[in-house]
């Protein structure tokens, strides 16, 4: 058993999770269970589960979102394929951007970095402006900040109020 406090075992990452085909919530919860069996990662707290129209497309089902803490040892591009691996073995084929999927897998936070290679960005580039990304976040920690755009609370504040709706009223702690 490791009783080394949870705070020097890795950075503090927020994934997004999200998904509008097949059974959202389960697949959700799989990848949940899928990142704990990771020897790398340890998952902290998901988020409430929420329902939104989509942002794109409009010719597809709502999506199904919600944010888990986690932490990890995992450098970032190392985080992400797993991520991938996650989303391709649950049956994720198309890539059409912010068109349908059976789960998205975002890095949405790593600690306090800013991040900008070929693969990728982060804080994710439209975190700051999407309801179903900081109403999470906020769930999960009301005083967080994105790095260049300013504490979440403050920047859902300044969202127009969507129609999202709860389908898990609960934060979920794994320890
Ligand atoms: P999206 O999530 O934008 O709808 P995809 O999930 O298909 O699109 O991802 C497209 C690419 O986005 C991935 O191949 C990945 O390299 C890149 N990417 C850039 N930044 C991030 C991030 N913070 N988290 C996850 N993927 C990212
Ligand atoms: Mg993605």
């Amino acid at each position: 058993m490791n009783h080394q406090p949870i705070e020097i075992l890795g950075e503090r990452v927020f994934i997004a999770l999200g998904a509008n085909l097949g059974e959202p919530l389960q697949q959700l919860d799989t990848a949940v269970l899928e990142l704990q069996k990771e020897p790398k990662i340890i998952c902290v707290a998901m988020s409430k589960v929420y329902i939104s129209e989509p942002h794109g497309p409009q010719n597809q089902p709502d999506f199904t979102n919600a944010v888990l803490e986690i932490r990890t040892t995992l450098a970032p591009e190392g985080l992400l394929d797993i991520l991938q691996c996650i989303e391709k073995k649950q049956g994720r084929k198309r890539h059409e951007h912010w068109g349908a999927r059976t789960l998205d897998l975002d890095i949405i936070l790593y600690a306090d970095k800013i991040i900008h290679t070929d693969r990728l960005t982060i804080p994710h580039p439209y975190a700051h402006e999407r309801e179903f990304v900081l109403q999470p976040l906020a769930d999960l920690d009301n005083t967080l900040v994105l790095p260049d755009r300013g504490k979440v609370t403050d920047l859902l504040k300044q969202l127009p109020t969507e129609t999202m709706e709860v389908i898990r009223d609960v934060t979920t702690y794994n320890r």
